[in-house]
């Protein structure tokens, strides 16, 4: 699979598949990602997200995790960004909640 991956100054990672972008006709996680005020880290390359500055400088922080891509990629797009972020105690959190979160309810 063709991919575009990246690490985030967080420790998370952000994964695109790019096969998806292809057929993409919006490019909304371009748009989305330089609009004011948003990390415009990406660019469009031969049809495709590419990154504007080098893996290292998005990882110190260039990327500014505002997951804007991801939720027009969704809304827009083709459904084809993985945002993998880590939320620190949420594990031991959930454990011990009376409540599940939406998305581990039966529909
Ligand atoms: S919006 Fe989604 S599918 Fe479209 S180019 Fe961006 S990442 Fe790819």
């Amino acid at each position: 699979m063709r991919a575009l991956e990246f690490e985030v100054r967080s420790g998370g990672t952000i994964r695109i598949d790019l096969e998806k972008c292809e057929s993409c006709e919006t490019k909304a996680c371009v748009k989305m990602c330089n609009a004011t005020g948003m990390g415009q880290i990406l660019e469009l390359k031969d049809g495709v997200p590419a990154l504007k500055h080098s893996l290292e400088e998005v990882k110190r922080g260039a990327c500014t995790e505002d997951l804007g891509c991801e939720l027009d990629c969704e809304l827009y797009g083709n459904r084809a960004i993985v945002i993998t972020l880590p939320v620190s105690k949420l594990d031991d959190y959930l454990e011990n909640s009376s409540e599940q979160p939406t998305y581990l309810r039966e529909p």
